[in-house]
């Protein structure tokens, strides 16, 4: 068919966008000040909201994904482990001017769940401390590896000024939304977990068209918390 995009280009994924409702402005919302970072699968907002986030980073990093963020004006926040981020910063760099943000998800991608207070700090802090130093941005969110966490996991993350801890409610993978409630609907203040894996153009339009289907609008983690 003459002008229609060729299945699977950029120009294909901008073309399938859904058009959202406009974002209400953002209420960030409050943190608790018991020198602990709190813990959240969702956040804690009714507006008609949701949050798309991209974890980890060393997998793969398709070129197209930075042009279909910049293109579709597609809020991310990409929780990047320390050594990927150094080793592909201009990829990440290049997500971040087109709006995407990055935030912390330990050095070495393990479980922190039980460990030492030491190790974990070192985990977090160190982390930190290598985005910013990358970034020239220190990060202010943390998302545990496999969304292991305990107590002390919270509190090194407050000691190394991540203000919020997030777990997620939806995961997208191959292009298919797993939801973690028998009812299909993404709720306002929910979080999306995606990966930087082969299929992310798949996988961010899959999270476009069921936070659209759900009546919710896209929009920045870090305009609510952070
Ligand atoms: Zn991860």
């Amino acid at each position: 068919m003459a002008g229609s995009p060729a299945p699977k280009s950029l120009a294909w994924y901008l073309a399938q966008v859904p058009d959202f409702p406009e974002a209400p402005p953002p209420q960030r919302v409050q943190l608790p000040k018991d020198g602990s970072a709190p813990f959240w699968f969702r956040v804690p907002t009714d507006q008609k909201v949701a949050f798309i986030t991209i974890d980890d980073g060393g997998l793969a990093r398709p070129p197209a994904v930075v042009d279909f963020i910049r293109e579709a004006h597609i809020p991310v926040t990409m929780f990047l482990n320390s050594p990927a981020a150094a080793e592909h910063t201009p990829y990440f760099k290049q997500i971040e001017a087109a709006g995407g943000v990055v935030e912390n998800h330990t050095i070495t991608h393990t479980s922190l769940k039980g460990r030492p207070y030491a190790f974990q700090k070192h985990e977090i802090c160190g982390a930190a401390d290598k985005l910013e130093q990358l970034f020239g941005k220190r990060p202010t969110l943390f998302r545990p590896p496999f969304g292991n966490r305990d107590a002390t996991t919270l509190k090194a993350a407050y000691d190394c000024g991540m203000k919020a801890v997030f777990h997620w409610t939806e995961t997208v993978n191959e292009g298919i939304v797993r939801y973690q409630t028998p009812t299909k609907v993404v709720k306002p203040g929910e979080v999306l977990l995606m990966h930087f894996r082969p299929a992310l153009m798949d996988d961010l339009l899959a999270a476009l068209k069921a936070i659209h289907r759900s009546g919710l609008t896209p929009v920045l983690l870090e305009d609510y918390v952070g």
